[in-house]
């Protein structure tokens, strides 16, 4: 059985006193809950106040972002000793904001894919179609060929123990959803794509979130499907109270 992960990306949200806000109001929020994995991927310079104020929660830490090298003339980067170093168990790797606006390409993935496991980070590796590749029915083809291309000089033990994303570029902070069998019907390609590379046992330890204007009203029927092991969520991450309900999206 996958267990659930819930997992907020803050983006480029939020000063120090606001994310130590965040936490003292989380904590009770969440206190007691154990059945789904729930992370929060904040800002660099906020990653130290998450660590402290969310010490035995449960509550997992994670970058949004690093550089594939453990230390160098790579200015304006954060390398994965460098997160290691500060405890972090999670890094987002490959979101379509990297891949569009830093123009962020599969090479450079593949290789912070392989550094993070280096360093004892679990990634997060988002994989999503444009509109227009949806339109044009490459959802799939775009998808895979960003998930195999990433994983490809990992051992089948990596592969089991990674995080996907599949967030189509289109529903992130537009509000459209995919539809909750759109959504199923892609991951489960995705999770075939695994298999026919690594095998079907390795392919049914992968988890693979849902991300993309995931909200309470819509978490509990993406959650519904089989193929859906959890959530990567943007804006509706950012307030206490709504991360709260999609994490215990089962207690609605
Ligand atoms: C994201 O940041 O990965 C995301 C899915 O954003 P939102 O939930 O705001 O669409």
């Amino acid at each position: 059985m996958r267990k659930p992960i819930i997992v907020a990306n803050w983006k480029m949200y939020k000063t120090r006193v606001e994310a130590e806000q965040f936490c003292e109001e989380i904590r009770p929020l969440l206190a007691g809950q154990d059945k789904v994995d729930a992370a929060i991927c904040a800002p660099a310079l906020q990653l130290d106040i998450l660590k402290a104020k969310l010490q035995n929660t449960g509550i997992g830490v994670g970058a949004q972002n690093m550089y594939p090298a453990a230390e160098g003339a790579f200015t304006g980067e954060i390398s994965p000793r460098m997160l290691q170093d500060m405890g972090i168990d999670y890094v987002i790797i490959g979101h379509s904001e990297r891949r569009e606006i830093f123009k962020e390409d599969n090479e450079l993935i593949k290789a912070k894919v392989k550094s993070a496991y280096e360093y004892g980070l679990c990634p997060i590796l988002c994989v999503g179609e444009r509109l227009e590749q949806r339109e044009a029915g490459e959802t799939v083809e775009v998808c895979a060929g960003q998930l195999l291309s990433a994983l490809e000089d990992l051992t089948a033990e990596e592969v089991e123990q990674m995080i996907v994303a599949y967030e189509p570029i289109w529903a992130i902070g537009t509000g459209k959803v995919a539809t909750a069998q759109d959504a199923e019907d892609t991951i489960k390609a995705l999770r075939q794509a695994i298999a026919d590379k690594y095998g079907a046992a390795t392919a049914e330890k992968v988890r693979i979130q849902y991300g993309g204007s995931v909200k309470p009203e819509n978490v509990k029927e993406l959650m519904a499907q089989p193929n859906i092991d959890g959530a990567l969520v943007g804006g509706a991450s950012l307030k206490p109270e709504s991360f709260a309900k999609l994490v215990r999206y089962q207690e609605a």
